[in-house]
C-alpha cells in the first residue's frame, strides 16, 4: 500500500494524528489506500492557520478572489479524468457519473466568480433627510465543512468556492472513505493562486468533528451526510453560537399519474433509483403508482430493464453501475432486502446473487425491486441507500400526497403526468424542498439553492447559490449623514422618523 493520505494546512500536505483508516477500492472488495484522522492539535492547527490566513483574505477585493476561481475552474476541467478515477476508485460509482458530479460541482465554482456582484450589497440614497443607508454583506471568518461519501467532488464544492469568495477561510473535513479526489481538488485551488492557509482539508471522524464544533474560532459549519449526524451537529454547533446548515437523509417519492408517458418515466426511474447503485441523497427510492393498473404497468416495463443492468467495477466504461461503497454498507442494504421480504413485501426482482466475474470480491449488490410497499414498512420508513426501488400503490393524488408529506423526509420529490392541473396542485402542496415534474433528480442549478424540507435539513438557509451567499456572510447596515459644519441641532427625543 502507498503512503497515507494527508492533510493539507497553510498550502502544505502535512502529516498528523497517529491513527489511520483503510480506504477501499469497493469493486475489488480490498483496502488498497490508508487515510490518517486528524488528532485535536492537527485540526487546531488547520484553525489557526485559516484564522491567520483571514485579515489579508477578507480585505482583499471581490473580484481578486474571483480571479482564483476562473483559474480553479480550468484547472478542475484540465484534471477532469485523473479526478473521475480517483473518485470511482474510491466510491465506486462509474466513470461517467464520477464526470457528472465533476461537472455540477465546477458549476459552483462557476456561480462563485460571480463574487463582485453577489457582494455589491444594497443602498438607499435619503433614506431619511440627507441620511443615507448601506447593507453590506461581510464575512464571518473561519467557517467549516463536512461532506459525506456519497460525492467527495460535488458536495465541497457546494461549499467552500462561495464561502472563500465571500471573504471567509475554511477548514474542510472530507469522508474518510474516499477522501484522495477531495484533497486532489483542494490542492488545485491552492495551486490556482489561493494564498495559503484560505483552504485547509484535515481527514478524520468524529475527534475532527468535534474539535471544529468546540471551536470558538469556527463561526460557521455546513454539514452534508445523514440525518442523525446533521441532527447532532446541528445541536451541539448551536449550543455554541454557530451558524449552521446541515444536511441530512432522504427518501425521495416519484408519483406516477395515470396520464403519464410511462416509457419515459419507466427509463427516468431507472437512472434515477439505480444510478450511483441508489447512494444518493436525491435517488428516487419509492414509486408511488397512482392506480393499479399503473402499478402493474410499471413492474412489467422495469423488470427486464433492472435484470438487464450492466454492472461492474466503476472505472470500467459503458456500465450502469458499480458497487456499494463499504462491505458494513452492502451488508446493510443486503439485510434491507431481507427485511422487506419478511414484512410481506413482494421482490420482484432480486438482485442478492449478484457476483461480478473477476470482482468477486467486490461490494456488488444487483438492483432490486420490491412491489405492494406499505406505508408502516421499515423498507418504506427508512433511507435504505442502495438500488432498491419500492413500489407503493394508491388509488389518487391526493392519497400519494398525503403519503410524502407524512414521511419524516422532505429533500426530493417529483411527479410524472402530462396534466398540467395535477402538476400544479402538486408543487403548491407538497411538503418537500426540492420538485421535479417529468424531471426525476430536480438538484438545484448552481444560481438557486438546494435543501430539504422537514429532517432533511436542520437550519434556515439552503446550500449554495442565493442562500450561500447569506449563509457565508453576516450583514452589517450603516446608516449616515454629515450635517453641515456650522449648525447647530437641538436634542431630539422623541422616535426618528419620516412622519
Ligand atoms: P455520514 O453522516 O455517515 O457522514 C457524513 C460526515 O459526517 C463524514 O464526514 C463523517 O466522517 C462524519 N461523521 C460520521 N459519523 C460521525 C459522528 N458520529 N460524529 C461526527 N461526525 C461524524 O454520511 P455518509 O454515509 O458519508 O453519507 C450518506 C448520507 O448522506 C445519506 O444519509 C445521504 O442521504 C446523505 N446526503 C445528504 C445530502 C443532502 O444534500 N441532503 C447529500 C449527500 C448525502
Amino acid at each position: 500500500m502507498t503512503t497515507p493520505i494527508v492533510h493539507f494546512i497553510n498550502g502544505e500536505l502535512v502529516a498528523g494524528g497517529g491513527r489511520e483508516a483503510e480506504v477501499f477500492n469497493p469493486s475489488q472488495g480490498e483496502a488498497f489506500r490508508r487515510v490518517e484522522l486528524a488528532d485535536k492539535a492537527t485540526v487546531e492547527q488547520a484553525i489557526a492557520a485559516a484564522k491567520a490566513a483571514f485579515p489579508a483574505w477578507r480585505n482583499t477585493p471581490p473580484a481578486k478572489r474571483a480571479q482564483v476561481m476562473f483559474r480553479f475552474k480550468q484547472l478542475l476541467e484540465e484534471n477532469e479524468s485523473k479526478i473521475a478515477e480517483l473518485i470511482s476508485q474510491e466510491h465506486g460509482k462509474t466513470i461517467e457519473d464520477a464526470i457528472g458530479e465533476l461537472k455540477r460541482g465546477i458549476e459552483n465554482v462557476e456561480f462563485a466568480c460571480g463574487a463582485p456582484q453577489l457582494l455589491k450589497g444594497e443602498y438607499s440614497r435619503n433614506a431619511g433627510p440627507n441620511i443615507d443607508s448601506w447593507s453590506d454583506f461581510q464575512p464571518l471568518g473561519v467557517v467549516a465543512g463536512i461532506t459525506p461519501f456519497n460525492f467527495p467532488a460535488m458536495v465541497p464544492l457546494w461549499m467552500y468556492p462561495l464561502a472563500i469568495v465571500c471573504g471567509n477561510t475554511f477548514v474542510l473535513k472530507p469522508s474518510e472513505r474516499d477522501p484522495s479526489s477531495t484533497l486532489m481538488i483542494a490542492q488545485l485551488l491552492h495551486e490556482a493562486g489561493l494564498p495559503a492557509g484560505v483552504i485547509n482539508v484535515v481527514q478524520g471522524d468524529k475527534l475532527a468533528v468535534d474539535t471544529l464544533i468546540e471551536s470558538p474560532t469556527v463561526k460557521a459549519i455546513s454539514f452534508v451526510g445523514s440525518t442523525p449526524i446533521a441532527e447532532y451537529i446541528y445541536t451541539e454547533a448551536n449550543r455554541r453560537g454557530k451558524r449552521v446548515q446541515a444536511l441530512g437523509g432522504a427518501k425521495n417519492h416519484a408519483v406516477v399519474m395515470p396520464d403519464a408517458d410511462l416509457d419515459n418515466a419507466v427509463n427516468a426511474l431507472m437512472g434515477a433509483a439505480y444510478g450511483s447503485c441508489g447512494e444518493r441523497c436525491m435517488a428516487i427510492s419509492v414509486a408511488v403508482a397512482v392506480g393499479d393498473q399503473v402499478a402493474d404497468a410499471l413492474v412489467a416495463k422495469l423488470t427486464p430493464k433492472i435484470q438487464a443492468l450492466k454492472i461492474g467495477a466503476g472505472t470500467s466504461c459503458g456500465l450502469d453501475m458499480g458497487p456499494l461503497v463499504t462491505r458494513q454498507h452492502c451488508d446493510k442494504v443486503r439485510g434491507y432486502v431481507d427485511t422487506g421480504v419478511s414484512e410481506g413485501a413482494e421482490l420482484v426482482v432480486d438482485g442478492r446473487g449478484l457476483s461480478v466475474a473477476g470482482n468477486e470480491a467486490g461490494f456488488f449488490l444487483g438492483g432490486c425491486l420490491f412491489d405492494k410497499v406499505t406505508a408502516e414498512m421499515t423498507i418504506y420508513r427508512d433511507e435504505i441507500f442502495g438500488p432498491v426501488l419500492c413500489i407503493v400503490r394508491v388509488g389518487s393524488l391526493e392519497e400519494a400526497m398525503q403519503l410524502i408529506n407524512d414521511h419524516e423526509y422532505g429533500n426530493g420529490t417529483c411527479i410524472f403526468t402530462r396534466d398540467g392541473e395535477s402538476a400544479r396542485l402538486f408543487c403548491d402542496e407538497i411538503e418537500v424542498g426540492m420538485v421535479g415534474v417529468n424531471v426525476p433528480l430536480p438538484v438545484p442549478v448552481s444560481y438557486h439553492s438546494f435543501g430539504g424540507w422537514k429532517r432533511s435539513l436542520f437550519g434556515d438557509l439552503h446550500a449554495y447559490g442565493p442562500d450561500g451567499v447569506r449563509f457565508y456572510t453576516k450583514r452589517k447596515t450603516i446608516t449616515q449623514r454629515w450635517p453641515e459644519r456650522a449648525s447647530h441641532e437641538a436634542a431630539q427625543f422623541a422616535f426618528p422618523s419620516n412622519g
